[in-house]
């Protein structure tokens, strides 16, 4: 909302009319299906999501849901303003976001919104439940779930912190904690139809955009329209260092090629459909948020499901 005055004054200059949806007390999907019921989409040119992954993720998994109530619904594209921490799905699209939003990167989102070019996003799917961003079991989704309760624990301490606490100190600290004490555990993963990996491993992503976390990129060829997921599995602490070290996005391109080959013994493929089963129950999150554990995880390709408008101006 701090940004939200800025915002809506690039789309008047861009000769964007807008209603804006932001009842504190309702889920922000919620508020977006009720507008959808109401009005109907013939009245909408696009809708405009403003936040991180974790806000586009809630909205789109909303029209998706009300395009499946009534298959005869047309959705009407959707639209990014890039405002949150990792902003993998905004980066996976080519939209440029920096350490702090700039205002050309805010303007150029803006202008995406009435110019973007259109592009129609496969989304994931996982026991039942979507996701835009990705998939991961075992050792991130346990960080996650160290972070919640630290930053739970850590909350009446908040003001010794501040700044610190939920930035980049605390998930360093939860990351110590918990990455050592990982266990190995036995998967056995197929993918479509086919055994693809049996043996150990600690992490595993199953991502539907090309960026993890902000700040990795694990395959050049990761597409979000190509009707594909990637996986890719770590087997132990050590593959696990060594491959996000050499899938940092920000080396320049002639040592991304050094490190790209440096890495080609990664666990890596794509596919439609995978069964994962793991000798014993592991912690999951989708989209940055935990995600019931299991022993067992179904996950498939929804492909080309939600029109999105992505920049089309150069950079
Ligand atoms: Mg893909």
């Amino acid at each position: 909302m701090k940004c939200w005055p800025q915002i809506a004054d690039l789309l008047g200059r861009h000769g964007i009319t807008f209603v804006l949806l932001a009842d504190h007390e309702v889920p922000i999907g919620d508020q977006v299906r009720r507008f959808l019921n109401e009005h109907g989409p013939q009245e909408i040119d696009v809708i405009v999501g403003i936040g991180g992954d974790g806000t586009h993720s809630m909205v789109i998994q909303q029209l998706v849901a009300w395009v499946d109530a009534d298959p005869g619904r047309c959705l009407p594209p959707y639209a990014f303003i890039p405002l949150g921490t990792a902003n993998d799905i905004a980066k996976s699209l080519g939209f440029h976001v920096g350490s702090t939003f700039s205002e050309r990167d805010l303007e150029r989102a803006v202008s995406t919104v009435g110019h973007g070019a259109d592009y129609r996003m496969d989304l994931g799917m996982v026991n039942g439940t979507l996701f835009a961003d990705g998939f991961t079991i075992g050792l991130d989704p346990n960080i996650l779930r160290e972070r919640n309760v630290q930053k739970k624990r850590l909350h009446g301490l908040r003001f010794l912190f501040r700044g610190i606490i939920g930035g980049n100190l605390l998930y360093t600290i939860c990351t110590g904690l918990r990455f050592w004490r990982q266990p190995q555990r036995q998967v056995d993963v197929s993918v479509d139809g086919h055994r693809w990996y049996a043996g150990p491993m600690i992490n595993l992503i199953i991502n539907n955009m090309r960026v993890y976390a902000g700040e990795f990129e694990f395959h050049p060829a990761a597409y979000a329209n190509d009707g594909l997921l990637d996986i890719v599995l770590f087997t132990g602490q050590k593959d696990y260092l060594r491959s996000y070290l050499l899938a940092l996005r920000q080396y320049p391109r002639r040592l991304r090629r050094l490190a790209k080959h440096l890495n080609r013994n990664l666990q890596h493929t794509q596919g439609r459909r995978f069964a994962v089963r793991l000798s014993h129950p592991e912690s999951a999150q989708i989209d940055g948020e935990e995600f019931p554990e299991s022993d067992f995880f179904d996950v498939s390709v929804r492909p080309a499901i939600v029109p999105v408008k992505i920049p089309a101006e150069p950079l």
